[in-house]
Order: C-alpha cells, then sequence, then structure tokens
C-alpha cells in the first residue's frame, strides 16, 4: 500500500483528470493514497472532485481526495506534482493568435517553424511560463523530494526552463508517441512483436528503430507509401499521422515523425490554407488551419457540455466512458506505480541530455526518448540507430534554437530579443510591423504587460 499523495494542479480539466483517476484506481499498489486536486475555478474544481469520489467509489478503490485552491497546500507533503493547469484559458491563446494575425502574422506570432501547434505557445505564454516557475519552486521549497510531472505545454520549453531555474526533479509527460500504435495498426502488425524507438524533443519526435520480428520494418512503411497512401483520407482534422506531410518529411529527414512533429514542419506545409490542404487532406487542412482549428475550439466547447452531462450521468455511463479495466494512455500513474512498485516500466519520458541521446544537443536540453523506470530511478535507453546527421542540423537544430531564444526572452524579459526573433521571421516584411505587434500585445494582454515592462531593453 503507497499511502502517498498525488497533487494534480489545474484539476478542473475534467476529461483529464478522469484520466489520471482511473488510473490511480486501476493500480492496485497506490491504493490508500490521497489525491490532491488543485485548481483556481471553484465550479470545475466541485465537478471533478465529486466525479472523481463517485468514480473510486463504483469501482471500489481505497483512495482519499480532497480539493483546494490552495497551491501551497495542494503541494505540501505531495510525494508527485502533475501540473496540467493553462493559465488564463485558450481564449487567451486566440486573443494573442488575433493580435498576432491583425499585424501580418498568420496563425499569430507563436506559430514559428517547427512549432506550428495552435496552442503551444512560447513567444507570449509569460502567465503559463510563470506559473510553471511557481510551481516548481513551490514543490522545491514544500515537498523537496517530490516529482514533478509537466503535462501542461509547452513542454519543451516549460521542462529545460524549469531543470535550469529550480531544484525541482522535473520531468515532461506527451501522449504523441502513441503515433506509433497508429502506424503498426495501419500497417497490420502486431504492436507487441514491434521492437521501436523514437528520439527528440517534445511535439518534435522521430522513429529511429522500427523493427518486426527481427527485422527492419521501414521497407514495410515504404511499400504502404508505394502502393497505399494514395487512398489515405483524414478522418478529422488532427488525423495526420500518415498524411502527405508526414510522407514527405520522413522522405527529406530520413526517419518517420511522430505525433505532433507531423503538425510542426517547415513553412513549406503551411504558407496558407490552400498549402495546408494539399498536405493534411480536405477539407480541413489539418489540425492548424482556420478550419481545423475551428473545428477543435467547438470540441473544446463540448467537453465543458460532456463535463456536466458526466455530473448528471449514472455511474454505469461513467464507467463506460473510463472502463476500469483499461488505462487511459496517459503515463504519468504507470510512472508513480513504477517508481513506488519497483515496477519495471519502459515510458516515453522527457529529460535532460545527459547521455547524449540526441547528439550535439547540450546536456541541458530535454530530450524526449524510451527510459525504464523503477524505484531505483530513470534509465535512458541507447538510441540505436541514431538520429540521422541531416535530421539533427535540418530540423532539430533550429528548433532548438528558437527554444532557447524564447526562453531567453522571457527569463532576460528582453523584449529586444523577442524582436530580433521576429526579425528573422519569413512573415515579417518591416520592422514597423514588428513594433506594431509588439505594441497590441503589450496593450492587449495584462500578463504579457507586467512581464516585460520593467525590464525591457530595446
Ligand atoms: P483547460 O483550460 O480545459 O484546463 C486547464 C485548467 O487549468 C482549468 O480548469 C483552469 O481553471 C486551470 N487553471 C488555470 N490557471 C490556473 C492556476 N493558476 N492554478 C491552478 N489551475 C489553473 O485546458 P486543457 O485543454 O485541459 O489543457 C491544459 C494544458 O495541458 C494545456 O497546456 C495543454 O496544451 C496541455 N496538454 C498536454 C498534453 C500532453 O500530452 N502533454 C495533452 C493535452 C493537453
Amino acid at each position: 500500500m503507497a499511502n502517498v499523495k498525488i497533487s494534480i494542479i489545474g484539476a478542473g480539466s475534467a476529461i483529464f483528470s478522469l484520466r489520471l483517476v482511473g488510473d490511480i484506481c486501476r493500480m492496485e499498489g497506490l491504493s490508500g493514497s490521497l489525491v490532491s486536486l488543485m485548481d483556481i475555478d471553484k465550479e470545475r474544481l466541485d465537478a471533478v472532485h465529486a466525479l472523481a469520489v463517485r468514480y473510486s467509489k463504483a469501482v471500489g478503490a481505497d483512495l482519499k481526495f480532497e480539493k483546494t485552491m490552495d497551491l501551497d497546500a495542494s503541494i505540501e507533503g505531495a510525494s508527485f506534482v502533475v501540473n496540467t493547469a493553462l493559465v488564463n484559458g485558450h481564449s487567451y491563446l486566440e486573443k494573442t493568435r488575433e493580435i498576432g494575425e491583425r499585424n501580418g502574422y498568420y496563425r499569430g506570432i507563436d506559430t514559428q517553424e517547427f512549432n506550428m501547434v495552435s496552442d503551444y505557445h512560447t513567444l507570449t505564454n509569460t502567465g503559463q511560463l510563470n506559473f510553471f516557475l511557481d510551481v516548481a519552486r513551490k514543490v522545491e521549497k514544500l515537498s523537496s523530494n517530490a516529482w514533478l510531472l509537466q503535462a501542461a505545454n509547452p513542454v519543451f520549453e516549460g521542462t529545460t526552463l524549469i531543470y535550469r531555474e529550480t531544484g525541482a526533479k522535473i520531468l515532461g509527460f506527451c501522449h504523441g508517441f502513441h503515433g506509433v500504435d497508429e502506424i503498426s495498426k495501419e500497417l497490420g502488425l502486431n504492436i507487441g512483436e514491434l521492437d521501436w524507438q523514437v528520439a527528440g524533443f517534445n511535439h518534435n519526435l522521430w522513429l529511429t528503430k522500427f523493427s518486426y520480428n527481427g527485422k527492419d520494418a521501414y521497407p514495410i512503411l515504404n511499400n504502404w507509401i508505394d502502393e497505399k497512401s494514395k487512398y489515405w483520407k483524414p478522418k478529422d482534422p488532427f488525423n495526420d499521422q500518415l498524411s502527405p506531410v508526414a510522407i514527405d518529411m520522413y522522405k527529406f529527414y530520413g526517419r518517420f515523425p511522430i505525433g505532433d512533429t507531423v503538425r510542426n514542419g517547415s513553412w513549406k506545409y503551411h504558407y496558407n490554407e490552400e498549402v495546408k490542404r494539399k498536405w493534411f487532406g480536405q477539407p480541413w487542412g489539418g489540425a492548424d488551419s482556420k478550419e481545423g482549428w475551428a473545428w477543435y475550439q467547438n470540441k473544446v466547447r463540448q467537453t465543458t457540455l460532456d463535463t456536466e452531462k458526466l455530473a448528471k450521468s449514472k455511474d454505469a455511463d461513467l464507467l463506460k466512458q473510463f472502463p476500469p479495466d483499461i488505462m487511459s494512455g496517459e503515463q504519468h500513474i504507470p510512472f508513480i506505480n513504477a517508481v513506488l512498485e519497483n515496477k519495471k516500466t519502459r515510458l516515453i519520458l522527457n529529460i535532460p541530455n545527459k547521455n547524449n541521446a540526441v547528439p550535439y544537443i547540450p546536456e541541458n536540453v530535454f530530450i524526449e526518448i524510451p527510459v525504464v523506470v523503477d524505484s531505483k530511478g530513470i534509465h535512458p535507453e541507447k538510441i540505436e540507430p541514431s538520429l540521422p546527421e541531416k535530421l539533427v542540423f535540418m530540423y532539430l537544430f533550429p528548433r532548438w534554437l528558437r527554444m532557447e531564444w524564447a526562453i531567453n526572452a522571457f527569463i532576460k524579459r528582453d523584449l529586444g530579443i523577442l524582436k530580433e526573433f521576429l526579425i528573422r521571421d519569413p512573415r515579417t516584411k518591416s520592422e514597423e510591423q514588428v513594433e506594431a505587434v509588439i505594441k497590441g500585445l503589450m496593450e492587449e494582454l495584462p500578463d504579457f504587460k507586467f512581464h516585460y515592462k520593467s525590464i525591457s531593453k530595446r
């Protein structure tokens, strides 16, 4: 019996929290634990707390729950802290995009080459990045041995920032690697018989090893591309794992892109809506087009309705949506179970590049790779074969640089760095355009203004 405290920050996100709570219920070793649900939105918190208690009771789990709006109280005494909060909510991200588009930046200034995912904001998301540091410093102070599990985006910038600026034991989590399951299913391969590895950064992840029954499986994928890819059609805007973009990126970089990496190519796939439709398929043009993103926004609104529906639902419906015998596919709770129960578990985690698993990248940059976790800690796998140099130099290097520019501007509170970042953006046509968009952000986004007003260099 583990008897530990697990804190979930930003727990008002009902579907995500219930996925985690469901996983905790499924892990016998975690019984007796206290789950601390923390959020600043009382209504959401109350709803999720009630659902979690109801679910746990319905499946007969032995768990305790608390709900709090006090960050310190939730973190204090926790052995694991999951941060999934989105400071200022989805509407802030849309406001930022609108200011950028008004000033000639299609999809907003946070949309950058190799980081086109429309809610992975790295330049204007000052409230979110400050909150990451706030949580990490509180973990360091109030629960110094706790693991901080970073789920909120941007994971790449966030984990690297926290690692460099605080002493918290930080790890990044993302479910994007499940793209490998999708590929194996499409190719008719049993995932259990695949020997695979992925490597790169968060949302910049590549299938390095892909072997089936001891033989390289890339030829099977090549065969699918030659014979079947022409019949591919997206089922929804996010369905892009085997899209023409993914295939084109594979042909250039030499390894297959996994998960949101497909959305994070160069401008070649993103110049405008028409180009997006060509690469990501009709009718949406992928998730990061106007239509695709509107589809997603609708889904986000729907989630609130789903939460209300869940709250009124019968236990049987709750169990149907979160089946007691099926793990959610999120890795947070398997990680916790592996540490506490000393159960060797293979996970894909974001960790510092200490063993040089991603070549040419410094040790203090977070990479995403397979690791084995047990009570002694995290054991990174050796990546074999390694990432091709062309991929590292042409894809990972520019993404890494942009991460450094973004967190440098943020840490130094230096608007000059942000402006120079934009000067190097192909959408920028004049210095005046840069000044205008920064002025818009300073005037309309209080968090951004608060962060940059005091020590702006230029
Ligand atoms: P959401 O807005 O639905 O939920 C976020 C919650 O955070 C809300 O309940 C909100 O009240 C709460 N919150 C805001 N400010 C807070 C604060 N200061 N303290 C505590 N709670 C606060 O957002 P979402 O769609 O659930 O996404 C949350 C985050 O998770 C985003 O950054 C998103 O990109 C990320 N995400 C990550 C993955 C992954 O695999 N790593 C997958 C999906 C989403």
